[in-house]
């Protein structure tokens, strides 16, 4: 595509689910070397744009500084020395095709990311499952929203979220649960405090086992014992039907299976939902009322929720609420996943994860893997589902898969159980990454690297957690030799002999055909509809204005809210009450390991540092690992702050034991610890806490458990 020639170019950021447009003012470089090259000399806040109306957060804020070309990839490497284009492309071909003809589609796989635009997302999973014709595709969102993702499609019969952010702001009682939306969504939380100033009577609760940022706003905190959520929104579910809080009409007319789900929660009553969530019976009850006795309610919920063994029930339960007192669909009501990554939905839309297929459709419906194989006129099409995160890793190191190509991600430092995913790695035939930084912890391990765009060279669409697409506008030259993913991708697809399928010049051809894949055979059956935007011109592409999906015939300028015909995605067409059993966490203390570690993020920082570790400004906030320890643990153990602790788990050996700096915090329950998970053995010599969580995940989902791993202390 020609690049923008105004010296004002509107663009997303890429640090989170919120979603922010950014203006970013760019003139003609000054530099004798490279005389006329475009420079971003500025940027703001897009006024315009409906996550943000002009904020940004501190990150957005230092997008130029992070964007730096230091660190950069430049050129294609192949067992560390540098190669030619051609020679890593037909590297990368002629092994996975070798493979391929050897042992099956099924010994090979990506491992993609929230960061890729959803047109790379779309190439990657259209090579994978129509023309290799494996579904061993999965991304790093499977550790960020994949338990979202699988109660939505229980309860509505589709991955749809049915919120939009003005719901936060037109509530009358918002439930943030598992959420420090202060430092991970800013954004969004800058809203959410204008609208309590706005409207003091709107009414916060912050449902989190540490105080933080996000529960200093809140009127209500309740600090619950980790794991515990599914026994408190069974215990919501009962009062509602004790105190008058049910919708009959809306349970009536729109859902099926209240009975049964109301009748496994009834064990639930206000003393011993107390108990077991160790808090107090009063705070409960005012949590219980306050949600009962209001006309419209939002529980918007994260990481705490999803990153469980049990994530899916979790938020099946609170999806429950929300259907038993008719508070969805309609303004200020609903239950809201916020997504980490920037891209975490686009990729759901498109099939990145390895138990769907593009536009939504059912990797297990025949007829919708007729619609996709058709559309795409592939040779194949995957028919059962590919290996999930913690499975692709454990098929690695089982020597079944053989070849994997990750992209955009870094999982030796974000997967849990890092040893094991060292070890799968060292032992695999072929490890291929495609990033835009020369070095990280994956890539040390990585046989063939490949050099890929960043931000501000990047071109196509994001979805953040609102279902809005927005454009991310190329704005510089691509930096040394580095290429755009889906162009790898296609080189890579003609290489295997895969030519007819890849034959894209430019980036809107993919999003017209990813546009009119979702429109296929439709009629308002699938959620996911953009066919509305299936013959955008070049011109309307480049000016796409941000719109939230479905975007069709009968929602041109898009949809703000879902079910607000209470008429859902399920085969009868009524959302479905799930009953639900409380099961506690699987990575328990013990004697020998009698702390719960909970891993999160920073304010400043962004995953694995690669890029906002890069400025000062962004790691002044924080600029150490740490571990926080309640006051008394420290008195117990004779700790001071500062003290180095070694930390170690019962799967974990003397090399993945963490050694961090004792914070001590009297916003930490008792026997509890939090420690940020950014730093890696690479950008500190504290090692990475993901080494200390096993392999748990969700049954459902194969959302892994890293909120909750047990741990032991000993001083160094
Ligand atoms: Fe970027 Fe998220 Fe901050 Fe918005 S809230 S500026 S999307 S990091």
């Amino acid at each position: 595509l020609a690049k923008p020639q105004a010296s004002l170019v509107s663009t997303t950021c890429p640090y989170c689910g919120v979603g922010c447009g950014i203006d970013v003012v760019v003139k003609q470089g000054e530099q004798a070397e490279k005389p006329g090259s475009l420079q971003l000399s500025q940027l703001s806040g897009s006024s315009d744009h409906p996550a943000n109306f002009g904020r940004l957060c501190v990150k957005g804020s230092k997008l130029l500084e992070t964007n730096s070309n230091v660190g950069r990839l430049a050129n294609p490497k192949i067992m560390g020395k540098n190669a030619d284009w051609p020679s890593a492309i037909n590297k990368v071909a002629t092994t996975f095709s070798d493979i391929i003809a050897k042992h099956g589609p099924d010994a090979v796989a990506f491992y993609v990311s929230g960061q890729l635009l959803t047109e790379d997302y779309y190439v990657a999973n259209k090579l994978m499952k129509g023309y290799i014709g494996s579904a061993n595709i999965d991304t790093n969102s499977r550790l960020c929203m994949s338990s979202a993702v699988a109660a939505y499609k229980r309860a509505f019969g589709a991955d749809a979220v049915p919120c939009c952010y003005e719901d936060l702001e037109l509530c009358d009682v918002l439930v943030l649960v598992g959420s420090n939306a202060a430092w991970t969504h800013p954004v969004l939380f800058q809203r959410i405090e204008r609208a309590k100033q706005r409207n003091p009577e709107l009414k916060v609760i912050s449902i989190d086992p540490r105080i933080t940022a996000t529960s200093e706003l809140a009127d209500l905190h309740l600090a619950i014992k980790p794991g515990t959520d599914v026994a408190l929104f069974n215990g919501l579910l009962a009062y509602l039907a004790a105190n008058n809080g049910l919708d009959q009409n809306y349970i009536t007319q729109f859902t099926q299976g209240f009975e049964q789900a109301l009748s496994q929660s009834q064990q639930w009553t206000i003393s011993n939902v107390a108990e077991l969530c160790d808090i107090e019976t009063q705070e409960l009850k005012t949590f219980y009322q306050t949600f009962c006795q209001a006309d419209k309610a939002v529980t918007a919920y994260t990481m705490g929720v999803n990153q469980s063994t049990r994530g899916v029930d979790k938020a099946n339960a609170i999806i429950n609420c929300h259907l038993a007192s008719g508070k969805l669909g309609r303004e200020g009501c609903g239950p809201f996943s916020l997504t980490g990554q920037p891209n975490a939905m686009g990729g759901r839309e498109v099939g990145g994860l390895a138990n769907m297929l593009a536009s939504h459709m059912d990797l297990d419906n025949p007829i919708h893997r007729d619609i996709v194989q058709n559309y795409w006129q592939s040779p194949t099409i995957a028919n059962k589902a590919g290996f999930k995160a913690v499975d692709l890793f454990d098929e690695i190191n089982k020597g079944k898969v053989k070849a994997v190509w990750i992209m955009a991600t870094n999982p030796v430092v974000s997967m849990p159980n890092r040893d094991k995913i060292i070890n799968a790695l060292k032992k695999c035939e072929l490890v291929v990454v495609s990033d835009c930084v020369a070095s990280n912890d994956t890539i040390e391990l990585a046989h063939v690297v490949l050099p890929a765009t960043g931000w501000s060279e990047k071109d196509g669409t994001v979805t953040n957690s609102e279902r809005r697409i927005s454009r991310q506008r190329g704005i510089l030259e691509p930096y040394g030799e580095s290429k755009h993913d889906w162009q790898i991708l296609c080189e890579v697809a003609n290489a295997m002999g895969f030519a007819q399928g890849f034959n894209y010049s430019q980036v809107d051809e993919i999003f017209r055909e990813y546009a009119g894949l979702s429109g296929a055979q439709n009629n308002g059956q699938r959620d996911l509809d953009l066919s509305a935007l299936a013959t955008l011109t070049v011109q309307q592409y480049q000016r796409l204005s941000p719109l939230q999906w479905p975007v069709n015939q009968q929602n041109p300028q898009g949809t703000k809210r879902l079910f607000t015909d209470g008429r859902f995605y399920t085969q009868s067409g009524k959302a479905q009450f799930i009953p639900l059993t409380y099961h506690a966490p699987e990575q328990l203390t013990t004697v020998d390991y009698p702390f719960v570690l909970n891993s999160g993020r920073i304010r400043d920082q962004w995953h694995t540092m690669t890029r906002t570790g890069k400025t000062a400004e962004l790691t002044s906030h924080i600029s150490k690992p740490y571990v926080a320890m309640h006051p008394q643990d420290a008195t117990r153990l004779s700790l001071q702050e500062g003290a180095l602790i070694k930390l170690s788990a019962s799967h974990s050996n003397e090399q993945s034991a963490v050694v961090l700096m004792v914070t001590i915090d009297d916003k930490q329950r008792k026997g509890e610890l939090f420690a940020p998970m950014h730093w890696s053995a690479m950008n500190s010599s504290h090692g990475a806490i993901t080494s200390l969580f096993t392999d748990a995940n969700d049954k459902i989902s194969g959302q892994p458990e890293l909120k909750h791993a047990a741990v032991a202390l000993e001083p160094v």
